[in-house]
């Protein structure tokens, strides 16, 4: 049995020059918990080349998504970059990673921290009703440089506030945060400096960080995540793991080569 299926690209959307994304069929055996990732890729040279990508999609959802970054000179995402509609991808038949509900001690209010395509994974998980049961509020953050960078984020959550079961539920429970840190715009600045100075929670009009109520998922580059982390454990919090949950856990957006 191959390790992968072959999944045929449904549509394929270019956000800015260095971000798109896609949906492409799935197959019914693929099965994975919001928030996971999975080996993804094209066949090149009739070998396949595959790359780590957190589903956007939920896995109620009969098609698979992707929000993806386009790296000039990337082994894969050059190519990858270039798919259309009817084009064939390769989706590993495994999914895994930390950024599930069970690896957090249960608590009131979940953090979504991200910057980049480090949002691929909480779009995932904010379309999943069991995240809305667990926790009385959800502030997804989404960091970027530029404005144009958080259209893909913008419109997903746009489109949630608008359908039948989630609006609901996000008018109820969802801050959205977006902000970015190299042009003007009503938020401003790295995630770090926001905990921090609490200016994200004064600007969402809820209480500053509290380890008894707070739990933490966060995705994005490799030195953001090392300065959260630092940041959270010097407060107490504990990091979370498939074998004991904690109080955040972390996924890496990117692997720097
Ligand atoms: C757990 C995990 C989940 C991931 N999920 C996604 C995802 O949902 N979407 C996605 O686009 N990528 C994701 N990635 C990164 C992805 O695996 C590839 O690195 C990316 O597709 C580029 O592949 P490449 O072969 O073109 O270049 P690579 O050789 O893989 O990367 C070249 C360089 O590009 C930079 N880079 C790579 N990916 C990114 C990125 N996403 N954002 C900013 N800089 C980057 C890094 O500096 C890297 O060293 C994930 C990585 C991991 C480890």
């Amino acid at each position: 049995m191959s390790a992968f299926h072959r999944e045929k690209v449904l549509s394929v959307r270019h956000w800015t020059d260095t971000l798109f994304s896609f949906t492409a069929t799935r197959n019914s055996g693929f099965r994975f918990q919001n928030g996971q990732f999975a080996m993804i890729g094209l066949e090149v040279d009739g070998r396949p080349l595959l790359r780590a990508y957190s589903m956007a999609s939920a896995n109620h959802e009969e098609a698979l998504e992707f929000f993806s970054i386009k790296v000039a000179d990337g082994p894969l995402t050059s190519k990858l970059q270039k798919i259309r509609e009817g084009d064939t991808i390769l989706v590993g038949r495994k999914a895994t990673g930390t950024l599930i509900s069970d690896n957090l001690i249960p608590g009131k209010r979940l953090l979504l921290l991200s910057t980049g395509t480090g949002l691929a994974p909480f779009a995932s998980l904010i379309k999943d009703p069991d995240v809305y049961e667990r926790f009385e509020s959800i502030v997804l953050v989404h960091g970027c440089r530029q404005v144009s960078e958080l259209a893909y984020g913008e419109e997903l959550v746009a489109r949630l506030r608008d359908d039948e079961l989630f609006g609901p539920l996000l008018t109820e429970k969802l801050s959205y945060y977006p902000t970015v840190t190299r042009e003007p715009f009503r938020n401003r600045g790295r995630i770090t400096d926001l905990i921090t100075s609490e200016q994200l929670f004064n600007d969402i009009h809820q209480p500053p960080l509290d380890i008894a109520t707070d739990r933490i998922m966060m995705c994005g580059s490799p030195g953001m995540l090392e300065e959260l982390k630092v940041m959270f454990e010097t407060r107490g919090f504990l990091e979370g793991s498939h074998s004991e949950p904690g109080h955040f856990v972390i996924e890496k957006a990117f692997v720097e080569r």
